[in-house]
């Protein structure tokens, strides 16, 4: 995507960032926020807890020409927070003690029933000059800063508190000082790899005012349009890429909002009044844990049976034994009977069955590592499928997940597959 104000940076401080150990969830949070509020970010940064790199990022900031400077990590009570020592030193302001934040600290304490110890003191300790920004969530308070012109906030890093203090404190300032939105669209899609997608979009004339990209996801390809000039634009841009990917591609176009192809499978059998279920082997429940992040699908998610051993397959999905003899666990005939068995036991109208080798071990030459079985069972048919997935275990588990409820969605709306396609 085209820059064309590149005036944020978004730096996150954490060794535990940069070793690996948590996922730096902030930035990709913030990205998204400021983005909508029609800002493009110009540095993303993650730093360890340590002065000296920071003291360079800090010069390479000031010189950077970004206007608003976003920091969020280590403003607790503990030694590994040093955002506002480091801070204060850099913008060579002295640390000065605010006993009314101290004693807004000790209160929530007490209401939440928790210890006060002393060490908390350090979080009503701000560089002189800064705006004490207010903590609902949390006991760390953030603080905003000017200097040379630009605007730093520093605000906790627990994402929770990061999101709230971000809401609360910076997206009104940002709104304030930018009145031109950026405006996005977006459409998800299925059933196209992403190099046809790139070679399906060379036949779209996008106008110089509007960007595009795309992000694999695990359900599909998310295709997004940006502008500052105005939504007609993109709407216009956004019908003649639609109409080149249906009659250039095999794409499915499975959902044209925000909504995910979770989301949209929900919504369909909401509408309908009908009800799904899992019995899982490889994916060991995956699906169904994948299906329950989302809030408010008990009306229409039933429940699953993890038939990870034949045991579990033979006595509770009731599938005689001399088919997973005949078959073996990985085969058309066991995914099939997973299905239609588990329909009856769990009582919904569809179920989804995968039964696969998703490996280190276990592969062999007729029935290699990422072969996966997958079923789809409704009232009147069941359609059973194959792939053969690469990737690490998890990888494999987490395609089949995505596979089977895109054949789901296929079969719900009644479109063509272009899965090896069985019965
Ligand atoms: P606290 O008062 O809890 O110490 P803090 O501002 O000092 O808040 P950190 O100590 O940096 O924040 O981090 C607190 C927790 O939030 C840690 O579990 C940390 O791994 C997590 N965290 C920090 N930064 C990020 C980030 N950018 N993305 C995701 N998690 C983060
Ligand atoms: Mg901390």
């Amino acid at each position: 995507m085209k820059q064309s104000n590149p005036s944020l940076a978004i730096i996150c401080l954490g060794t535990e960032l940069t070793q690996g150990f948590t996922l730096n969830t902030n930035a990709k949070m913030f990205s998204a926020k400021v983005r909508e509020l029609g800002f493009d970010v110009a540095y993303h940064l993650t730093l360890p807890d340590n002065a000296s790199l920071w003291k360079n990022t800090f010069d390479m900031i000031m010189n950077a020409g970004v206007e608003t400077v976003i920091v969020s990590g280590g403003l607790g009570p503990t030694a590994d927070d040093k955002t506002r020592f480091l801070i204060a030193e850099t913008l060579s302001r002295p640390l000065v003690y605010h006993a009314e934040w101290e004693a807004r600290i000790q209160k929530q304490f007490s209401e939440r029933s928790r210890p006060y110890s002393p060490e908390n003191r350090v979080q009503a300790m701000f560089p002189e000059g800064a705006e004490v920004l207010e903590n609902p969530v949390g006991s760390a308070p953030g603080f905003k800063i000017r200097q040379n012109g630009i605007t730093f906030f520093m605000i906790p890093g627990v994402p929770s508190e990061a999101e709230t203090l971000f809401e609360l404190h910076i997206v009104p300032w940002l709104k304030a000082k930018r009145s031109v939105p950026l405006f996005t669209r977006e459409i998800h899609l299925m059933n196209i790899p992403e190099a046809e997608l790139e070679s399906c979009l060379k036949k779209v004339s996008f106008p110089d005012s509007v960007s595009w990209s795309s992000l694999p996801e695990p359900d599909g390809i998310i295709f997004r349009i940006y502008s500052h000039e105005s939504a007609d634009i993109l709407s216009s841009v956004m019908s003649e890429a639609h109409r080149v990917l249906v009659e250039n591609s095999q794409a499915v176009i499975f959902s044209e909002n925000k909504d995910d192809l979770i989301r949209r499978i929900t919504d369909i059998l909401q509408k309908r009044n009908e009800t799904f279920g899992t019995a899982e082997s490889c994916t060991g429940g995956l699906i169904a844990s994948e299906v329950t992040r989302r809030a408010g699908v008990s009306g229409v998610f039933s429940g699953g049976i993890v038939a990870y051993h034949n045991r579990i397959k033979e006595h509770i999905l009731h599938i005689p034994a001399k088919i997973i003899a005949e078959n073996g666990a990985v085969s058309e005939a066991v995914v099939s009977a997973m299905a239609a068995n588990a329909r009856r036991v769990l009582g919904c109208d569809w179920v989804l069955a995968t039964s696969g080798i998703a490996g280190p071990d276990g592969g062999s030459p007729e029935k290699p590592v990422g072969l996966v079985w997958m079923a789809v069972a409704g009232k009147q048919e069941i359609f059973t499928f194959f792939e053969k997935f690469s990737g690490n275990r998890e990888q494999i588990r987490i395609k089949s997940v995505y596979k089977v409820l895109q054949q789901f969605f296929l079969q719900l709306t009644k479109q063509k597959s272009s899965c090896f396609f069985v019965q």
